[in-house]
């Protein structure tokens, strides 16, 4: 058989199988929901998240800020063409979240709780590696059922039981439980995607750190969702040992109080 027909054909059967590579260990792994589905997923589930966590801050001048950060993660991630979407929401908890398209949220409460731009850009980096590494998607899938997912986005449901449902498995959405494996995949490729983009990688333990602590007064959504700090902030500091970094990362706490702090 002709090469480019035998290379045409893997191509075909790969497709058909659903099987991608997870570009942040390399591994090959099944996903039965395409990439189309997963932009499907998000344009159905964001006015939903937005409408129970608090819609989003009128601000246009954070919104723009947190967009720009989230812009200079994106164009290091595996995904630079995928059209991500940042977005802060005016809701006191302290969460972040992701949909699998690339919509990535964080509240007031999380913003209020840190002081630099490093800090934030560690949240989204975690955040964006959730959804190149397709940890969303599966994730929903695994939570909501693959075929109501799917028949969610199929709209194969008359309307008005259709919004019901999305708005059921938005709660689910807000608190999306990953693996372990996941979260350890999102904290690793974070750590690279955020110094990719320039930002001193110290910040993410330094995150953890402010997670920790307050946690002790009050509860974090972020936390129920993701494995306890302690021990991912031990993982980090010595992966960060273990980097060649340049000396002129960016920290930002300045940048960070002019253009959130001050403003929430
Ligand atoms: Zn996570």
């Amino acid at each position: 058989m002709h090469k480019t027909v035998l290379l045409l054909l893997l191509i075909i059967l790969s497709l058909l199988t659903g099987c991608v590579t997870n570009p942040i260990t390399g591994e090959k792994e099944f996903n039965f929901i395409s990439e189309s589905q997963e932009m499907q997923i998000g344009r159905q589930y964001a006015p939903e998240i937005e409408k129970q966590m608090g819609s989003k801050i009128k601000d246009p001048d954070i919104q723009n800020y947190i967009a720009g950060i989230g812009a200079k993660i994106v164009r290091v991630s595996h995904m630079p063409d995928r059209d991500f979407k940042f977005a802060a929401l005016d809701h006191k908890s302290v969460n972040a979240m992701a949909l699998p398209d690339g919509s990535i949220y964080i509240t007031r409460g999380m913003l209020e709780t840190m002081t630099s731009e490093a800090q934030l850009a560690s949240v989204l980096a975690h955040e964006a590696v959730h959804v190149t590494a397709r940890h969303v998607s599966l994730a929903m899938s695994k939570q909501i059922g693959f075929d109501l997912l799917l028949s969610i986005v199929a709209s194969k449901t008359e309307m008005g039981t259709m919004s019901k449902t999305i708005a059921n498995y938005g709660k689910q959405i807000i608190s999306l439980r990953f693996s372990r494996d996941d979260e350890h995949e999102a904290d690793v490729g974070g750590l690279d995607y955020m110094i990719k983009a320039g930002y001193n990688p110290n910040a993410f333990v330094e995150v953890m750190e402010i997670l920790e602590k307050q946690s002790k007064t009050k509860p974090i959504e972020f936390l129920s969702s993701h494995p306890l700090p302690a021990r991912r902030k031990e993982d980090l500091k010595m992966r960060i040992r273990n980097k060649r970094l340049s000396k002129n990362l960016m920290v930002g706490e300045s940048e960070y109080k002019k253009n959130v702090l001050d403003k929430l």
